[in-house]
């Protein structure tokens, strides 16, 4: 059989750990001896990070804008024990931090459900996707600890020295002070992402905020949203036979606890941040979460949602054996191919993502699993098996079909 050829390649990001090990053993066993695989390679692995000074980084991002599709494997954030790990120039930001900052996007998260791993809540049959505003508010706030009675205000001062100041409280006695922002530029973006990812999945999407309260901050985003949506994804929603509902969080929150899921939804920084562990771990784990970072311009990059597994890794480095759930990053290969076969109108290329997806799903489904889905699974007589063989076993679920 000859190999499936690609047009396009994918910006490749390589990582950290036990990820880096997945990754390879992937492309060996599950894509190379079927596709011509064709990628821009990036080491962004820490000791290559260093070596560039991060430059590595930067340049996978700008290549993706170039490209349109990125995978990358799940890397480490350095802190002060990795500084001294890796005997590291600087402590390096957080390169999805950097990638999100240049591609400018929002985070869609989606379980991946599988018969006999059932989510914590029965009434949720579809999965629920989170799509999470990646920018401001209480992420990038100032504070103030106010020692004791006097005026807090809120101060805005444009280019022409004009203010406007409002009073915030008037202290009798010690207390706290936040300042938080956002832009309406990465509002309007966020939006546009959300309503194209409906699109894209034929979902309902569902945003929600506090605007009842927050009369000016959180309702100049319900506000961005309706506008957005009349002025461009009205018919083409209608069209596609899906809707757009804004409601208030806490009225979101009820809903999607009683709703039988299939939706994205849309949350702040905040409340994204929060809601995505809570639906994540209801539905089962982080390695059975597809995650992409989708830009207002259409570049896509595909990623797992977990870690490095920096605990697995050292047991394999020790020569010990590891049984490390790979899912989450065979679904980000297989999210990039198809994103790239239907850019390129590879149908082949498509129909094969689609393909190793099921066999993945199916091998699990048959029992066969990693140790961190036994330990959850409903399922009886399960067949635990370690990191390379569970990939292995994948693989000839893949060439049964
Ligand atoms: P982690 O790598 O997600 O692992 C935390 C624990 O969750 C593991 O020790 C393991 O539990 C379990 N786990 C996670 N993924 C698993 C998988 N695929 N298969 C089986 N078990 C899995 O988080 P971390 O240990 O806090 O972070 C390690 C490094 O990852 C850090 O340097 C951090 O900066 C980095 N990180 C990167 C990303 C990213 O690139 N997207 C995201 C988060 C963290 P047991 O040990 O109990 O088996
Ligand atoms: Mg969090």
């Amino acid at each position: 059989m000859s190999k499936i050829s690609m047009k396009t390649p994918l910006v490749e990001m390589d990582g950290d750990e036990m990820t880096r090990i997945l990754w390879s053993m992937i492309k060996d066993e599950l894509l190379t001896p079927y596709i011509d695989l064709k990628t821009e390679y990036y080491d962004l692995g820490l000791k290559h990070r260093n070596e560039t000074d991060d430059k590595v980084t930067v340049e996978a991002a700008e290549k993706t804008k170039e490209l349109g599709v990125a995978v990358k494997c799940a890397t480490i954030t350095p802190n002060a024990a990795r500084v001294k790990e890796y005997d590291l120039k600087e402590m390096w930001k957080s390169p999805n931090g950097t990638i999100r900052s240049i591609l400018d996007g929002t985070v869609f998260r989606t379980p991946i459900l599988v018969k006999g791993i059932e989510p914590c809540v029965r009434n949720w049959e579809k999965p629920i996707t989170l799509a999470r505003h990646a920018y401001g508010d209480v992420y990038k706030n100032v504070e103030i600890k106010v020692p004791g009675p006097g005026k807090g205000y809120l101060v805005f001062e444009d280019e022409k020295g004009n203010e406007v100041r409002e009073l915030i409280q008037d202290f009798k006695s010690p207390g706290i002070l936040q300042g938080i922002h956002n832009l309406d530029k990465s509002i309007d973006s966020f939006a546009h992402s959300c309503f194209n990812y409906a699109l894209d999945s034929k979902q309902d999407l569902w945003f929600a905020t506090k605007d009842t309260i927050s009369k000016k901050y959180d309702h100049n985003f319900k506000d961005i949203f309706t506008e957005v949506f009349e002025k461009e994804y009205k018919d083409k929603f209608e069209e596609a036979g899906i809707t757009y509902f804004y409601t208030l969080i806490d009225d979101a929150v009820a809903r999607i606890m009683k709703s039988r899921g299939g939706m994205i939804w849309a949350c702040k920084n905040y409340d994204g941040d929060v809601m995505s562990d809570m639906v994540s771990s209801a539905f089962g784990s982080l390695a059975m979460m597809t995650s992409v970072l989708v830009s207002p311009d259409g570049n896509y990059e595909y990623e797992a949602a977990h870690g490095t597994v920096q605990r697995h890794y050292y047991k394999h480095l020790k020569g010990e054996e590891t049984s490390t759930n790979s899912v989450a990053t065979i679904f980000a290969w297989t999210g990039a191919l198809r994103k790239r076969g239907e850019l390129d109108g590879i149908k082949e290329l498509s129909e094969f993502a689609d393909l190793l997806e099921k066999a993945t799903v199916s091998t699990i489904e048959s029992g066969r699993m990693t140790k961190d889905l036994a330990l959850i699974t409903s399922m009886s007589n399960v067949k635990v098996q370690n990191s390379a063989d569970f990939i292995k076993e994948i693989r000839n679920t893949l060439e049964n079909r």
